[in-house]
């Protein structure tokens, strides 16, 4: 299947319909964030390994947390679990390249493994990504230096939703992130303009690689 296929798949059965994420899953090549001798299957709607026992997630699963968060051009947003930095590029590009006037939204991503920071990096380059920051650091302890954010989302299987990932998320924000084992619930929290967690949505059943760190799995 072919990406144009798979978004094609995805209008047609109602699973995405958030114009914004459609037209980032069109413009962001997957073949760039995966290995060379992988670059057959960067199409196959499947997750792939990205080395130091880790993967770029499933398309569709992407795409599903990507909708979740509304984002909207201009906002700032944490990603916890960079890996390839292909979900970081699919946020990059909605919420505003600074190339582009007055959508000067940021994407800060966070990796725990230095290799795969330094992979990301070189990838968002190769796509011409400017608006993203990735650093290495525990990102289970959220990133204060940039906080707070208008959404955060986890990448990696959490024990539970991290206080300080809670603590960093602005009013009115929202958090998508996968929470326990051995399979995941998708959650969606949301804050209110108060400041008080209001709606706790689950999204279904998926399967992440552990969030590690301070407040991930021992
Ligand atoms: N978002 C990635 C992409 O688009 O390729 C896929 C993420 S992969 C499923 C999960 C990533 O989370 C791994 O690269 C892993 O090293 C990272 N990770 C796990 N625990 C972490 C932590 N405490 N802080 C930051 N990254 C973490």
């Amino acid at each position: 299947m072919s990406m144009k296929e798979l978004i094609e798949y995805w209008q047609k059965q109602k699973i995405i319909t958030d114009k914004q994420v459609l037209e980032a899953f069109k413009k962001v090549k997957r073949e760039n964030f995966i290995p060379k001798n992988l670059k057959d299957y960067a199409y196959l709607d499947k997750p792939l390994p990205i080395g130091f026992g880790q993967t770029i997630s499933q398309p569709t699963t992407i795409a599903i947390m990507t909708q979740a968060l509304e984002l909207k051009p201009g906002m700032k947003v944490l990603e916890i679990g960079t890996g390839s930095g292909y979900q970081a590029a699919i946020l990059a590009c909605i919420v505003g390249n600074k190339r582009e006037k007055g959508k000067a939204g940021k994407v800060i991503s966070i990796e725990i493994i230095p290799e795969l920071t330094e992979y990301a990096k070189e990838n968002l380059k190769k796509e011409k990504i400017t608006n993203t920051k990735v650093f290495h650091s525990d990102g289970s302890l959220g990133y204060k230096k940039e906080a707070p954010y208008d959404r955060i989302i986890v990448t990696a299987a959490c024990p539970k939703i991290p206080k300080s990932l809670l603590k960093q998320l602005k009013n009115n924000g929202i958090l998508v992130a996968p929470v326990g084992y051995p399979s995941q619930n998708m959650m969606k929290i949301k804050k209110d303009k108060t400041g008080k967690q209001t709606t706790t949505e689950n999204l279904g059943e998926f399967i992440f690689v552990p969030l590690t760190g301070k407040y991930g799995w021992k």
